[in-house]
């Protein structure tokens, strides 16, 4: 599950990303961080603006960056998911390194967990929040994914895309495995 996050908004750079994750955050650091006060959240990685990644939590451990979520009828999205924040300003663009990173990222992810998809906090808490926003290219996520293994939110529905699958092996002989791979696209 992607996010976008900065502390101060819209400043980057700073300390104050990973104090909150390490559960340290001087909440009297900036006028804007009272309303951090209290607050428990953590995330299993930050891709910073120059593409350096830091993790907190261990993939096989629960982290807590969804809050009430939910996707495809399943609730509380914290208890599979893996949530990964890139520095930056919700609905704002991002920075090439943070792309090039996280398709690395989720490749390696996607190799050593059952993670089939890729959504972002948007999608599974519609209306309450909205990042990693519009500012986020998905399309680009996908041509340097260069894997079909994960499927990014926007694209066709799994089970669809499962059932094309099926359809591919056994479909009617006069079309030989050419549809299927298109679905995907
Ligand atoms: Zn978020």
């Amino acid at each position: 599950m992607l996010h976008s996050i900065s502390l101060p908004a819209g400043e980057f750079g700073g300390p104050w990303v990973t104090d909150l994750f390490l559960g340290r955050l001087d909440t009297n650091a900036h006028e804007s961080f009272a309303a951090l006060r209290g607050l428990r959240v953590s995330a299993h990685f930050v891709i910073r603006r120059d593409g350096s990644v830091l993790q907190f939590v261990d993939t096989t451990r629960r982290a807590w960056h969804a809050g009430v979520s939910q996707w495809r009828g399943r609730a509380n999205c914290n208890d599979d998911s893996v949530g990964i924040e890139l520095e930056g300003l919700e609905g704002e663009r991002f920075e090439a390194p943070q792309y090039a990173v996280l398709a690395r990222l989720l490749r390696s992810l996607a190799r050593r967990h059952p993670i089939r998809e890729v959504v972002g906090h948007e999608h599974v808490a519609p209306g309450r929040k909205h990042d990693p926003g519009a500012g986020f290219d998905w399309q680009r996520l996908r041509r340097l994914l260069r894997t079909q293994r994960l499927w990014l939110h926007g694209e066709p529905d799994r089970s669809w895309g499962l059932k094309a699958q099926v359809m591919r092996h056994s479909g009617p002989v006069d079309h030989p495995g050419k549809h299927g791979r298109t679905h995907y696209r």
